[in-house]
């Protein structure tokens, strides 16, 4: 009996692999056809300057429109796209369509702002990236000094001297880069002040307890702290409180992103924001 039951547990796991094997492949094959077929699409987040208030900056953060699953996010098919290679055309979709989005904004008279485009390790590891990169900009016709990459801290410390030659390379265009998911990876520190970075981001995994958990509030005052030693700024992502804005606010923290300020929304709402910056929900301190 149990030796029966046993087969059955194996047989009844081994379906279920089956099913999430056949469900990768699916997506994977339907990611294929995603750029061509125009399902992809990039949404826009604020980021919020402490001081003044202002929006100073938005974060393009990608969505697949699937036409039977509907709006996929990222977290599931990013893995896949960069497992197969796909980022690089992928990645190259959003860089061109966040620069031109960024000259819509600015045709439209409203002031300039810096664009965030999130790189992934296959796509900063492209030998093209910087030219793909210039090739965007000028495409827009976009100054490079409102194009910022966001890079996570695994990714630069795969290889550090290859990672740091890249980024002086784009340091050179005039194009800023920030460690996204700050803390959550192994930064060697010594090797972070080698780095032509310009912000790092306090993950939202530190914020999302600030109000209660001691230890975060460490972690955070400590990444703050960090930031403006190696004369770098420094962003909070996932700030959805007033409590957590506040202790941000007192603890030196330079700007922030999340859904107290605002979800990532279409352009035309970015739009909107900028054209009455004083309306911001929010950023009111
Ligand atoms: P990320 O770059 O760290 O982006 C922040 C994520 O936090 C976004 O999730 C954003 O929607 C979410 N978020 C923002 N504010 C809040 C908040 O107040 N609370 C909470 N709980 N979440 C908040 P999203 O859009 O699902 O993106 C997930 C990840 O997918 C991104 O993390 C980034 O690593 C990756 N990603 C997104 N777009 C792209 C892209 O165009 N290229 C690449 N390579 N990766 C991308
Ligand atoms: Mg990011
Ligand atoms: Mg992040
Ligand atoms: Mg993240």
């Amino acid at each position: 009996r149990a030796k029966e039951m046993g087969k059955n547990n194996c047989q009844f796991y081994a379906q279920e692999m089956n099913a999430a094997l056949e469900e990768k492949l699916a997506l994977m094959e339907g990611l294929r056809r995603a750029v061509d077929d125009n399902q992809l699409r990039l949404l826009y987040q604020p980021k919020v300057d402490l001081a003044s208030g202002q929006v100073f900056g938005v974060e393009a953060l990608l969505r697949w429109q699937h036409p039977e699953r509907g709006t996929v996010r990222p977290d599931l098919f990013i893995p896949l796209a960069e497992e197969s290679g796909m980022i690089v055309a992928i990645g190259e979709w959003v860089l061109r369509e966040a620069c031109l989005q960024a000259r819509r904004w600015q045709d439209a008279g409203l002031p300039p702002i810096s664009m965030s485009v999130n790189v992934s390790p296959r796509q900063f590891d492209d030998p093209h990236l910087v030219r793909r990169v210039a090739a965007a900009l000028a495409e827009a016709a976009l100054d490079a000094q409102w194009l910022e990459l966001e890079v996570t801290e695994s990714l630069i410390m795969r290889d550090v001297q290859q990672a740091i030659d890249k980024m002086r390379e784009l340091e050179t265009m005039s194009i800023a880069l920030s460690i996204d998911d700050f803390g959550t990876g192994y930064s060697s520190l010594a090797a972070l002040k080698s780095f032509p970075i310009s912000r790092l981001k306090i993950d939202k995994s530190f914020v999302r307890d600030l109000a209660h958990s001691t230890d975060d509030q460490a972690i955070a005052r400590a990444i703050i702290s960090l930031s403006h030693q190696l004369q770098m700024r420094v962003i909070a992502e996932g700030v959805e409180t007033e409590q957590q804005r506040d202790f941000l606010v007192e603890n030196g923290c330079d700007e922030m992103q999340g859904y107290l300020f605002s979800k990532p929304v279409p352009p035309d709402d970015i739009a909107a924001m900028l054209a009455r910056p004083s309306e911001v929900a929010g950023a009111g301190a």
